[in-house]
């Protein structure tokens, strides 16, 4: 399933995304089914099972055309928003940083999350905006102390994500923090593909252009640490709760690593593209 948070008529509920034309408004099929994407992944198992058949059962009046509706970030407000840095070896060494032996972790918050289509809004305080195009995934179940072997059983699906960052603020101090968590910084969508559809996570094309000019392009089997090894490693560490994401890092390609540094501008459009999980484009504008 491509599970989408959208708003119609000047409500906010979720969604399937069918054919990447119709949306299936799925609690208007099944009122069983909850209005918020947090709720539906609390359900598990038995509530994705109840929107699969939603979706197979949707009558004509339960389906709206994408055009109709606007697409939110699929998870507006995750729990936990985990980055991983320098989990690609070429931008570890274009961030002349040696490769880590254990995962470097740091935080976003959700005051950073936009959907497809809303702005990157540049702050006034700094001039050093960059953009890192990820894989992301979302935790389905509890998850503590989790082995490796039966991590990928937690995760409910996968999502684009760009960590935008200031470079300025992140290098001013040892901590990265403040540099990653300006207001939109933190662009999702443009939806949740479920697990099932995603057997292995570790072989997806992944590319990152600004107005057709191609500046990261990668495959997601160059990660340094991969999906269960982070949930091994996180879930050691704390809980994680369904629609915790977690964003794999970026591979090479920022700006920050450019001749000259290439930061983003105002009238700029930034377009992420997963194979498999769709393409999120963001439209920069001033602050
Ligand atoms: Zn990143």
């Amino acid at each position: 399933m491509k599970l989408v948070t959208f708003e119609h008529e000047g409500e906010t509920r979720i969604g399937a995304l069918v054919d990447g034309e119709r949306v299936v408004d799925l609690a208007r099929v099944e009122p069983r089914l909850p209005k918020d994407m947090l709720s539906l992944l609390a359900g598990g198992a038995e509530t994705l099972a109840l929107a699969r058949s939603a979706i197979a059962n949707a009558p004509a009046a339960a389906q709206l055309a994408r055009s109709a509706v606007t697409l939110k970030a699929p998870i507006p407000r995750p729990g936990k928003i985990i980055c991983i840095g320098l989990n690609y070896r070429d931008h570890a060494a274009e961030s002349n940083l040696p490769l880590p032996s254990f995962p470097t972790v740091f935080a976003k918050y959700a005051n950073v999350v936009v959907g497809p289509g809303e702005a990157i809004v540049l702050p006034k305080v700094t001039a050093e905006i960059d953009y890192e195009g990820e894989l992301a995934f979302v935790i389905g179940r509890m998850a503590k102390n989790v082995a490796e072997a039966d991590a990928l059983d937690y995760v409910a699906g996968y999502v684009p994500f760009n960590d935008i960052s200031a470079r300025d603020y992140q290098m001013r101090t040892s901590q990265w923090t403040v540099g990653k968590t300006f207001d939109t910084f933190g662009p999702m969508g443009p939806a949740l593909v479920t697990a099932d559809e995603i057997p292995d996570p570790h072989n997806l094309t992944i590319s990152l252009s600004i107005d057709g000019e191609v500046l990261q392009s990668s495959n997601t089997r160059h990660l340094i640490f991969n999906v269960p090894q982070l949930i091994a490693d996180l879930s050691a560490v704390m809980t994680l709760e369904p629609g915790d994401l977690i964003s794999t890092g970026t591979p090479a390609g920022v700006g920050m690593a450019r001749t000259p540094k290439r930061w983003l501008r105002a009238g700029e459009t930034v377009r992420l593209e997963i194979e498999k999980l769709g393409v999120l484009e963001n439209p920069v504008v001033a602050g």
